[in-house]
């Protein structure tokens, strides 16, 4: 190894082995010593030296998700307050943001954010253009349109903070080490039991990993995943700026892709460029990265630069003291993570923050402490929860253009029901070129393609975003109207489907369900699956097949926390296998008032109520093709789930032998023969 070796010996035993000293880990260690927690902290290297040292430090408190708004406000008063407690200067200041729109697009997003940010408690006005020149005197308002000052967000100086998080867990009793990397997870049956670290191994009870960058390969050699590409961020810093004022407030100018940061009379700008970039050095992150910078790539920011121009003119005859170029972690959806492994009990994760780790960590390490303390989540986290990663995200391919998607999201326009571009069609229902040909837009869901939406003839299946009524509500109102007066198909294939086998099945789904699932064979079970403070941790459906076999579907989006929580209920001593049969099963839902007319055409059996109840499944016949039938549909008309193995689904489901048979909604199928009922 080429850094030196450290003199001291390591404890052989703590409550909890915090790997790393950025500001999420030392945030972490801060709240669970200060709760009396026996915690040690790794740092391969030394604390600050991965992402944190060089972050720009632009603190906000406002997000579109709730719950992360909640965990940020909280961090800037821990910051506000922190150096009075540990007596470790942070330079935090409350110094305030301002957000700026060039156009109308920008402006309508302004003012939603606006709204929803109040209703989130969080103090926002709008400014007069007045207000804006004397707040930011250097600043050219020509095309600006609209502008909203946040009062309290503030700006900090990300290494004297993180160093104050971690002389407060000093204080409360943390145990900090330097120079001291982990190698490995230790896990058995499941279950976290210690670290094995490079000067040997701490046995614990909880292992919490915010490696940042490292996260994604971290995790891979731990046989864990962790979504995480490492993307270059940039920022430059000036000369002093003649006439900057102290306070001047952050500065966002979306519309340019760029912020701008006082700093000591000097101008930081900071950007979100659209030509984001990936790093992927080729043999993964040198082991010698510390306190370290990437090359700076001639010519990639003169666009953003040459606008920042325009925008400030003083910035024409000041130098640029700095230009930096730094890495961070982004995630698929832009969200950080925050859990416990679905896979590996006791073993949590904080992680991928998305350039706002600053912003972010002092709130998510106070959060995971809790959840840590509590052995469950203290409150709703689901937009954040770990859980939410899906096995295909952790492939270098699919994060190599997803990641830097996400960097060049962040200030793009945030459309409702905006679609990524990257790594589309990476997973496909079996019928997925017939509802093209149908005219499908379509839309991701836990990286399934799902049709959103269908074109009628002579329209293109195109998003035409905006803040109004979106542009294919007509074709959506029509697909609606066909349910509920006639019936329509919806393609469910996407449901994740778990096998629940052996001798103990029934024992354990009775355990966890709050529905009786002691049923005959063939009945269909609509339950929750209830935490021990009655919160609502699934919503799922079980039928029983056999004696000692059951079939759990349940969402797409939930199918990996679910199958976790499965996991982790099935005690060694059950008899007991679980098997994600999602993708060998595909799914049609069959809903509206004329469901069983239509049905009756092609099924060899009675669908009538007294033979083919609610709440029972049947395996029967479609045409040609075996099926198993559930009667059952969350549409709030009857209907049917139909199962089928997907490689008779594309001969099932044939859109181009569609018929206008009750409308002309465009997700109308027939089946087997091709018949349709009313085709006599
Ligand atoms: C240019 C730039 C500007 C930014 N500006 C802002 C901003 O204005 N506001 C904001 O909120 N965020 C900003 N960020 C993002 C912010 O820097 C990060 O989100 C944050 O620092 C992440 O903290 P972390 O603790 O997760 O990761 P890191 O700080 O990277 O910490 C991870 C630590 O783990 C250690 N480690 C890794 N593997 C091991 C191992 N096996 N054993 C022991 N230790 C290990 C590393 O050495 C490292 O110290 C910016 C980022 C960049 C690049």
């Amino acid at each position: 190894m080429p850094h030196s070796p450290p003199s001291h010996v390591l404890p052989s035993h703590a409550e909890t082995v915090i790997i790393c000293g950025g500001i999420v880990g030392c945030s972490v260690a801060y709240h669970l010593a200060k709760e009396g927690q026996e915690v040690i902290l790794l740092e391969r290297k030394q604390l600050t030296s991965g992402s944190t040292w060089h972050a720009a430090g632009l603190v906000s408190q406002f997000h579109g998700f709730p719950c992360i708004t909640r965990l940020a406000s909280y961090g800037i008063e821990l910051m506000s307050n922190l150096e009075k407690e540990t007596g470790q200067a942070t330079g935090f200041k409350r110094v305030g943001a301002t957000a700026v729109a060039m156009n109308p697009g920008r402006r309508e997003e302004l003012r939603r954010r606006k709204d929803v940010a109040i209703g989130q408690g969080i103090e926002v006005h709008t400014l007069t253009m007045e207000e804006l020149s004397y707040q930011w005197p250097l600043l050219k308002t020509d095309g600006i349109l609209e502008a909203i000052h946040f009062p309290n967000d503030g700006q900090t100086n990300p290494i004297d903070t993180t160093i104050a998080l971690a002389k407060g867990a000093r204080m409360a009793g943390a145990s900090i080490f330097e120079n001291t990397a982990a190698l490995r997870i230790m896990a058995e049956d499941g279950q976290v039991v210690g670290v094995e670290t490079e000067q040997g191994i701490i046995k614990a009870n909880n292992v919490v990993n915010c490696t940042g960058i490292w996260g994604q390969a971290f995790a891979a050699s731990n046989r864990t995943r962790l979504p995480i590409q490492h993307n270059q961020h940039f920022y430059i810093v000036t000369d002093p700026v003649p006439g900057l004022t102290d306070p001047t407030p952050v500065l966002r100018v979306y519309d340019e892709q760029a912020y701008y940061k006082e700093d000591a009379g000097k101008l930081m700008i900071g950007f979100a460029e659209l030509n984001g970039m990936a790093w992927n050095p080729p043999k993964g992150i040198p082991h010698d990265f510390e306190f370290d910078e990437l090359p700076y790539p001639d010519g990639h920011l003169d666009a953003v630069l040459e606008k920042c121009i325009q925008r400030v003119p003083a910035l024409e005859n000041a130098g640029i003291r700095t230009f930096f170029n730094g890495p961070e972690g982004y995630t698929p959806d832009g969200r950080y993570y925050l859990g416990e492994d679905p896979n590996i009990n006791n073993l949590f994760v904080a992680a991928g923050f998305n350039s706002s780790g600053i912003q972010n960590g002092p709130g998510a390490g106070m959060v995971l402490s809790q959840w840590i303390l509590r052995g469950h989540a203290p409150r709703d986290l689901v937009d954040v929860d770990i859980r939410r990663i899906q096995p295909h995200q952790s492939n270098t391919e699919y994060l190599a253009h997803r990641g830097p998607e996400t960097l060049r999201e962040t200030y793009a326009m945030h459309w409702p029901y905006k679609q990524r571009e990257t790594m589309r069609g990476l997973r496909r229902s079996p019928i997925h070129e017939q509802l093209k040909r149908a005219g499908a837009a379509f839309g991701e869901s836990a990286g399934w393609e799902r049709p959103m939406w269908f074109a009628p003839e002579g329209v293109q299946a195109e998003y035409e975003y905006g803040y109004n009524r979106t542009s294919w509500f007509p074709y959506w109102e029509k697909e609606h109207h066909a349910v509920r007066r006639d019936c329509g198909l919806i393609d469910l294939s996407p449901f994740c489907k778990l096998l629940v086998e052996g001798s103990d099945a029934e024992r354990l789904l009775q355990k966890i369900c709050t529905n009786n699932i002691a049923v005959p064979h063939n009945r269909v079970v609509y339950t929750q699956w209830l935490n021990d403070r009655g919160g609502i941790e699934a919503d799922v459906t079980v039928v029983r097949l056999h004696h000692d076999r059951f079939l759990v579907m349940t969402s797409a989006a939930t199918g990996v926390a679910d199958h976790g929580w499965l996991r982790k209920h099935r005690s060694k001593e059950l008899d007991v296998n679980i098997t994600d049969i999602s993708t060998s099963q595909a799914t049609f839902g069959i809903s509206g008032p004329r469901a069983r007319t239509f049905l009756s055409a092609y099924a060899d059996v009675d669908l009538s109520n007294d033979a083919f109840p609610f709440s029972t499944s049947q395996e029967i016949n479609l045409g040609a093709i075996p099926v198993r039938a559930q009667r059952i549909s969350y549409t709030g008309e009857s209907g049917w789930e139909i199962f089928v193995d997907v490689s008779f689904a594309p001969y099932l489901v044939r859109p181009e032998k569609r018929r206008d048979v009750v409308s002309d909604h465009a997700s109308f199928s027939t089946f087997g023969s091709g018949q349709h009922p009313d085709d006599d």
